[in-house]
């Protein structure tokens, strides 16, 4: 099968490096072109980083020689040279809506990591286990466009990418009326190193700036339904956050709460409904999909950051400690690795169920 040419725009940064390992040896899409700022523009990869690679694999001779492109001022030739760009850059978001809207128009779709188009109404935002229908709402973004090809679909933000799934299959069959979510983030979520962010060892930041907005609002939108507008987003749950920057070089914790509405299931049905939960990528067996999408675990000490957020290749939620709470129904905790599933991971396998679905053709 001849592999689908793609773009990384943001390639130096640590998502878009997170992209490169993830692609280089993907079955189905070919790196084919890489993008930054002016600032790398113009330079070979390697000289571009200038030691910023902060990747565990080491970075491949092939990528390290090849071109880095200007995301803007090149885009006319980028869009031309790939099926489409995965887009992972850090600028002000009116600036990133206009670099993203004009890759569409060019009729080259963008999957995107970031913020800037979430709330868009008739831009999808897709978690492929919870919301693939979503992706019907393109042909009303293409209407608004005036494309026949290009589109813009977004992966939501890290912090929600443990609770969310694991609420979402719960409320299959039982109203959650509402939830508190504590995260414990890892400071990659903020494209950082220790190296990098000194002040983080041994240190606890009790502010992530927009993080508990998104936290509170992003999971109305995945669980809204797609109308001739655009999707609306769905009024319940109610969701209050607090997100806290803690230690941790990868993997983002949440300590959960959920209250139901009317009825509310066992223990033991919980725990069976996340072990029987499993959707469109694993039925459609898409090279990135986790096999179990939900690990629980049994130990009262586990999921551990260190030791769990690399399952099944950082693609799987995992989830512990559940147990009846005083005030709502049940707590939990539940783990994601965020610059996998939580970002370019999370966004490879949502372009994987678009391209499998027939819209980068
Ligand atoms: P980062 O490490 O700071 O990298 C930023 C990237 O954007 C670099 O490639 C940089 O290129 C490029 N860039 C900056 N200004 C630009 C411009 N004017 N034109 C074109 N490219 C420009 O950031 P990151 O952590 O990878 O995050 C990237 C995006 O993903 C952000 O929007 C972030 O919110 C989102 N995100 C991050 C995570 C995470 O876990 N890190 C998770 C979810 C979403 P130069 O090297 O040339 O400056």
């Amino acid at each position: 099968m001849k592999k689908c040419d793609v773009g990384i725009i943001g390639a130096t940064g640590m998502v878009g490096q997170r992209f490169i390992t993830l692609l280089e040896n993907h079955p189905w899409f070919n790196i084919k072109v890489l993008a930054a700022s002016t600032r790398s523009a113009g330079k070979k990869y390697s000289d571009a980083l200038g030691g910023r690679w902060c990747m565990d694999s080491a970075l491949s001779e092939k990528i390290a020689n090849m071109h880095v492109y200007d995301a803007d001022g090149d885009k006319e030739k980028i869009a031309g040279m790939v099926s489409f760009v995965f887009c992972a850059v850090d600028m002000p978001k009116d600036e990133i809506k206009k670099l993203e809207e004009a890759y569409a128009k060019l009729e080259c779709p963008v999957i995107s990591n970031n913020s800037a188009n979430r709330g868009t109404p008739d831009v999808p935002m897709i978690v492929p286990e919870i919301n693939p229908e979503h992706a019907k709402v393109i042909d009303v973004q293409r209407k608004r466009l005036g494309t026949k090809r290009g589109f813009i679909a977004v992966k939501s933000n890290c912090s929600l990418q443990s609770y969310v799934p694991a609420m979402h299959p719960l409320m299959q069959k039982y109203e959650i009326d509402s939830a508190l979510a504590c995260t414990y983030q890892a400071i990659s979520g903020a494209g950082k190193t220790f190296e990098r962010w000194p002040e983080m060892v041994d240190n606890v930041i009790p502010f992530i700036g927009g993080e508990e907005e998104k936290s509170e609002q992003e999971p109305l939108k995945i669980w809204g339904k797609v109308t001739e507008n655009g999707i609306e987003n769905a009024a319940a749950p109610v969701i209050t956050a607090q997100c806290l920057r803690v230690a941790a070089s990868n993997g983002h914790m949440a300590a959960v709460f959920i209250k139901f509405k009317d009825k509310k299931p066992s223990k033991e049905e919980i725990l069976n409904i996340w072990k029987e939960y499993s959707g469109v990528p694993q039925k459609l067996n898409l090279p990135s999909a986790p096999e179990q999408f939900l690990h629980y675990f049994e130990e009262e000490n586990r999921p551990q950051t260190k030791l769990d957020r690399d399952n099944e290749h950082g693609m799987a939620i995992n989830i512990g400690r559940l147990r009846e709470d005083k005030i709502f129904d049940y707590k939990f905790v539940c783990l994601s690795h965020n610059t996998l599933r939580g970002a370019a991971g999370g966004a490879v396998l949502l372009a994987e169920l678009l391209y499998a679905q027939g819209y980068m053709d």
